[in-house]
C-alpha cells in the first residue's frame, strides 16, 4: 500500500514514510492510493477476532509488510495492554435501538488513546530502528495532547511538545498533561483557542525546511496513521451488535470536532463494513452541521460549551472528505481549498451535496440539550454520559429513523468533565487515576499566541 496526497503532488509514499511525514509535503492530506476492500466473506472470518487480532487483520491491510507480522503484532500487543478492558471498546446497550460504542477504557480516558497508545509504540519503534531523533509536535482541544503525552513520556529519542488553548480545556484535560514532569515533554499553554493552535501547527509542518531540521512529527488526525486505528472499532462494534448475515440497518453517531473520528468510520465504510448512515454530531461550533445540511462550509464565531474538545471550527479532516466526495479528484480539492484560504467559505453544488446526504446526517447539539441528555440518561438508565457522548447520543435521537440501529461513540469518561456534570446536580465519584491528580505538582510554559514565540520555545526544547 502507497500512499498520496489530496493535493496531487505526492504519492508512492510507503507506509513508515506516510507516519513520519504527517502533513502532506505538498500541504495536503495524506490518504492511501486505494481503500483495502474487505470481501462479505472476510468480514465473517473476522467476526469472532479479539480486538486485537481484528487490529492486526486491518492493520496488514494498510502495513503492506514494511513491518514484519510478528513485530508488528508485539506492538498492537503493547498498545493495548495499558486499556483496563480485555475488549478495549466494549459495547454497551443503552435501549432497544441505542448502543454506546466506550472508547474511553485508556490511560487517559478519552478515545484518543485507541490510536495515540499505538503511535506512541511506532514512534518508539522508527526511533530504535532508525537511530534517528523524532520531535512530536501537535496541537490539542485538550484530549490529544494528554493521550499523547502519556504514549511518548521518557520515551527515547523522542520529545513531544503539545499547544493546548490556555483556560479552554477542562480541569482534568489540563492537569493530565502539565502533571507528566519528564525531561522529554514541553507543555506550552497558548493565548487564543484551539483553531489558533492548530492553524500554527499546520504552517510549521508546511513549512519543509524548519520541518526537516527539527525532525518534527504530527500525532494530529492530519496523521493517517491516527484515523487508521481509528476505523478498527466501527469493526468491532458492528460484530458484537449483528449476527452473521444481518440485513439490519446499523448507523453510527459521532461526537465530531476535527471529522476525524467520522471519517474513520467513513473509511470503514468504504472498505466494505455495511454502515447505513454516519450521522454527525457537533456542540454549538457547527461548522460540520452547516455544511452537511446546507452545503457550505464556513466558520462561524468559536463559542466555548460544554464540550471542549468539540470546541473547533475549521476541521482538518475535512479535506480527506472533499478528495472522496469530489471523486479523487486533486484539482478540484486543491481549488476548494484555495476558495477557503481566498474567500473564507467552500460551498458545493446540489449534486455534490445530494452525495454528502446520501452518506451523513447531522445534528449541532446546543448546550441545553447536551446537560438535558446527560440528566435524562442517568435517571432511566443509570448511564452517565459525558457532554461528547451526550451530542453523539442526542443527534442519534435526532437522525435515526425507524428500524435503525445506532450504535453512538462515548468518547470520553464523564470524570474528565465534571465542569458539565455538576451543572447537572450530578455528583459522581471519580476514577483513582483522576482523583490522585489534583495533588501532583504541574509545569507549563505560557505563551503569546504567535508564530514567532512558539518557534522560540521549539527551538529551545527541541535543540
Ligand atoms: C477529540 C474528541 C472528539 C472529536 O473527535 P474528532 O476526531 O476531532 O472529530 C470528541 N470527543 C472527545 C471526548 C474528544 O476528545
Amino acid at each position: 500500500m502507497k500512499y498520496a496526497s489530496t493535493r496531487g503532488n505526492v504519492a508512492g509514499i510507503g507506509f513508515i514514510d506516510a507516519f513520519m511525514m504527517g502533513l502532506a509535503n505538498d500541504g495536503g492530506l495524506l490518504i492511501p492510493e486505494q481503500i483495502p476492500q474487505v470481501s462479505v466473506a472476510q468480514l465473517e472470518q473476522w467476526r469472532t477476532l479479539e480486538y486485537t487480532e481484528l487490529v492486526q487483520a486491518i492493520f496488514e491491510l494498510y502495513v503492506d509488510g514494511e513491518i514484519p507480522s510478528g513485530e508488528l503484532k508485539q506492538l498492537i500487543e503493547s498498545s493495548y495492554a495499558t486499556f483496563r478492558t480485555p475488549e478495549v471498546t466494549p459495547v454497551q446497550q443503552l435501549k432497544d435501538d441505542l448502543y454506546l460504542l466506550e472508547l474511553f477504557h485508556g490511560p487517559t480516558f478519552a478515545f484518543k488513546d485507541v490510536a495515540l497508545q499505538f503511535m506512541g509504540q511506532l514512534y518508539s519503534y522508527v526511533a530504535t530502528k532508525t537511530g534517528q531523533k523524532i520531535n512530536i509536535l501537535g496541537a490539542t482541544s485538550g484530549d490529544t495532547g494528554a493521550s499523547a503525552i502519556a504514549g511518548l513520556r521518557g520515551k527515547e529519542g523522542i520529545k513531544i511538545c503539545i499547544l493546548h488553548p490556555e483556560g479552554k480545556v477542562s480541569r482534568v484535560q489540563e492537569l493530565q498533561m502539565t502533571t507528566v514532569l519528564d525531561d522529554n515533554v514541553l507543555n506550552l499553554s497558548v493565548e487564543g483557542n484551539f483553531d489558533d493552535c492548530q492553524r500554527m501547527i499546520k504552517e510549521l509542518f508546511s513549512d519543509i525546511d524548519f520541518k526537516n531540521k527539527h525532525q518534527l512529527a504530527a500525532i494530529n488526525s492530519i496523521n493517517f496513521i491516527r484515523i487508521m486505528a481509528q476505523t478498527v472499532y466501527y469493526f468491532y462494534a458492528y460484530f458484537r451488535i449483528t449476527e452473521p448475515g444481518s440485513t439490519k440497518k446499523i448507523n453510527f453517531s459521532v461526537p465530531t470536532g476535527n471529522f476525524g473520528d467520522i471519517f474513520a468510520g467513513y473509511l470503514a465504510k468504504r472498505m466494505g463494513l455495511p454502515i447505513h448512515k454516519l450521522i454527525l454530531a457537533t456542540n454549538e461550533n457547527n461548522i460540520l452541521e452547516r455544511f452537511i445540511n446546507q452545503g457550505v462550509y464556513k466558520p462561524d464565531q468559536f463559542k466555548m460549551t460544554y464540550s471542549p474538545s468539540m470546541d473547533i471550527q475549521v476541521a482538518s479532516n475535512f479535506e480527506r472528505y472533499l478528495y472522496y466526495v469530489t471523486g479523487e479528484n486533486t484539482e478540484q480539492v486543491k481549488s476548494f481549498m484555495q476558495q477557503f484560504a481566498e474567500k473564507g467559505e467552500i460551498v458545493i453544488d446540489s449534486a455534490m451535496l445530494a452525495i454528502v446526504q446520501a452518506e451523513f446526517s447531522a445534528y449541532g447539539v446546543a448546550g441545553e440539550l447536551c446537560l438535558q441528555t446527560i440528566s435524562k440518561y442517568n435517571e432511566e438508565t443509570n448511564y452517565l454520559l459525558d457532554p461528547h457522548s451526550a451530542c453523539g447520543v442526542a443527534a442519534a435521537e435526532q437522525c435515526a429513523g425507524q428500524a435503525e440501529i445506532t450504535v453512538s461513540l462515548a468518547t470520553a469518561h464523564p470524570a474528565k468533565f465534571d465542569e458539565a456534570i455538576s451543572l447537572c446536580g450530578i455528583k459522581q465519584t471519580f476514577p483513582d487515576a483522576i482523583a490522585e491528580l489534583s495533588n501532583k505538582q504541574q509545569r507549563q510554559t505560557k505563551v503569546d499566541g504567535d508564530l514567532a514565540a512558539i518557534t522560540d520555545e521549539l527551538i529551545t526544547f527541541y535543540g
